[in-house]
């Protein structure tokens, strides 16, 4: 990683070979066996199924934006020919006035009509994120959108209804029992998707179809493999308003396989199928390293195999 995420400073995960691919099995190293089932599910759909018919081909990307200093903000959003940007909010190393500096920043940068989005990771409380999405949707000069500013959908319903920025939901989705309830609750205007942890490109297509909002479609900073999977799934959605965020090739130092590549700057080209990474002894892991993600992924295999667990697996998709 060039900077650290999650407190990670290596992206650590498994490819696997199927008959219709490649595929990436990549939870992050904190989740349980149990939470990672869908991102087997989803290398194990990837690996064996065909993708989705395309409805498109050019998926427009917005830039991502860590917790870095403003010049570097405007640094990198000038840098990713993006006229969208995504800001990295609400860290606990820093302060408010500091995220207020780096939105604006990037506005300087991304100029008047790029648009600036905030993730704050679920870390405000309900008035922290009234009081920090005002300051910071004055100091972008407007903010698309924010996204998952709580961690209860009770608290993002309620944030939603006092303050006039659109609300995103991403963990509240991610992380659902049952994904396919959450827009039920009123509390989000865009639902961001994420392919891994819903179980794969069909699966997360039949959240997106259940939660009725406009879907941004967000990679686990994935490698080239998985990052493809998350293009055949904003190319098979039915509206595609809102950049996504699957530009995350940056954040990492290096790649398996690729670059993909776009017609522009702003864009990739979504795939007809997931691409096979380059034959390259640096991507083979050490073997300590090797033996503790297969343990994991046997485990995780073991328990999917136990049969559905959610209503969205009983519905099938
Ligand atoms: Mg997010």
């Amino acid at each position: 990683m060039r900077v650290p995420f999650r407190g990670i400073t290596v992206r650590e995960g498994v490819l696997v070979r199927g008959p219709a691919g490649w595929a990436e099995f990549a939870p992050f190293l904190d989740y349980d066996d149990a939470e990672c089932v869908p991102w087997w599910r989803s290398a194990v759909e990837s690996a064996t199924v065909p993708w989705p018919a395309q409805l498109r081909t050019e998926i427009p990307l917005n830039a991502t934006v860590p917790v870095v200093p403003p010049a570097r903000a405007a640094e990198i959003v000038a840098a990713s020919g993006c006229s969208t940007a995504k800001v990295k909010v609400a860290d606990p190393r820093t302060t408010l006035g500091q995220d207020a500096d780096r939105v604006a920043a990037v506005r300087e940068a991304i100029g008047p009509a790029g648009h600036i989005r905030i993730d704050a990771n679920a870390a405000w409380t309900q008035d922290e994120a009234v009081t920090a999405i005002g300051v910071l949707d004055r100091a972008a000069g407007g903010l698309q959108y924010a996204e998952q500013p709580c961690a209860s959908l009770a608290d993002l319903a309620a944030v939603r209804r006092r303050v006039a920025v659109p609300i995103a939901a991403d963990e509240s989705i991610r992380r659902a029992a049952d994904p396919l309830r959450v827009a039920v609750a009123g509390a989000a205007d865009i639902a961001v998707i994420k392919v891994a942890p819903l179980g794969g490109v069909h699966a997360a297509l039949a959240v997106a179809r259940a939660a009725g909002l406009p879907v941004v479609v967000s990679s686990a900073v994935d490698t080239v493999v998985g990052i493809a999977a998350g293009l055949a799934l904003a190319a098979a959605l039915p509206e595609l308003p809102y950049a996504c965020g699957l530009g995350t090739a940056s954040l990492l130092t290096a790649d398996v396989g690729g670059p993909l590549t776009g017609r522009g700057p702003g864009s990739l080209t979504a795939l007809s199928a997931p691409p096979a990474p380059d034959d390259d002894p640096r991507w083979v892991a050490d073997p300590a390293t090797t033996a503790r993600w297969l343990d994991r992924l046997h485990r995780v295999a073991a328990l999917a195999a136990q049969g559905p667990d959610t209503e969205r697996d009983r519905m099938g998709s």
